[in-house]
């Protein structure tokens, strides 16, 4: 690993070496120079940090940032750091993937990970399509996208990430958007600091599948939204809007799940108990 030394503290410390293999223009690339921006500002000691990802283009981030890292199976990347912010909870347990990973694969671990508020962020790089495997309509894509698969578009209505994350417990909800990275890296900041499980939903091109994205520098209100603690105002700001507002939905107090494991218990031990 880096060794990390404050005065000279900077993106690079975090980055592992590993070239990134993402086409050149996508968004990802600025997600993790956004990333590796915040875990600088936040100085926090590259052996302190896990980031557990699961399947699909995003995924890969784990190989490009220097920490522990696991690159799980499609949609447990949030059960990956459950489990590791369970037996280690001194860590920085950061989760990062994209929409299809999180909210149709991992769509069940992302309910109960909101309802558990353990104290995780959760990274989701959302391109609205499938990106990995071609350019397939994900949970989050419009019901009139023309693709290969859907040539008529899907005709579903799109999975609301920050309502659903709102009504399921999440404590903290925020979207930023890819292009803004001085504005999601300060979201991340923010993401990591608060106590709970973090929701940071960056809406991030995929320039080969949906290269209709690369407008979205033009939509996209850049950190417009304030973040509140009441849960009906932050229901009006996140299904009152447009999709493209971006800031903090919602940030609140919340019970935080964290298991004790301080008694130590050998495997064997479990299995006297269980009686496996
Ligand atoms: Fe990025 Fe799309 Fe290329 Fe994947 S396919 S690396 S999401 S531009
Ligand atoms: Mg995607």
């Amino acid at each position: 690993m880096n060794e990390v030394k404050e005065e000279t503290l900077s993106p690079k410390n975090y980055l592992s070496g590993v070239h990134p293999i993402w086409c050149p223009g996508c968004g990802h690339y600025f997600v993790l120079r956004a990333l590796t921006q915040a875990l600088a500002w936040l100085k926090i000691p590259n052996e302190q940090i896990g980031l557990m990802t699961g399947i699909g283009c995003s995924s890969r981030i784990s190989a490009y940032v220097d920490a522990y890292g696991f690159h799980g199976v499609h949609g447990r990347a949030l059960a990956l750091g459950a489990g590791l912010k369970a037996a280690r909870p001194d860590m920085h347990v950061i989760v990062a993937g994209g929409d299809g990973d999180g909210y149709s694969i991992g769509g069940n671990h992302f309910l109960h990970a909101c309802r558990r508020n353990m104290d995780i962020t959760y990274i989701v790089m959302d391109n609205e399509v499938y990106g990995m495997t071609k350019g397939q309509p994900s949970p989050t894509t419009e019901p009139d996208w023309q693709s290969k698969l859907a040539p008529e578009g899907t005709g579903i209505r799109r999975f609301n990430p920050l309502g659903i994350a709102l009504a399921s417990g999440a404590s903290f909800i925020a979207r930023g958007f890819a292009g803004d990275q001085k504005g999601v890296s300060k979201l991340i900041v923010e993401a990591i600091e608060h106590k709970g499980f973090s929701l940071v939903e960056i809406k991030s091109p995929c320039v080969t599948f949906r290269p209709e994205e690369k407008e979205w520098h033009k939509t996209m209100h850049k950190m417009n939204i304030e973040p509140t603690a009441d849960v009906l105002e932050a229901a009006q700001k996140i299904h009152g809007n447009d999709g493209l507002d971006t800031g903090i939905f919602y940030q609140a107090e919340l019970p935080v799940f964290q298991p004790d494991f301080t008694e130590e218990k050998s495997i064997v031990d479990f299995e006297k108990e269980f009686e496996v």
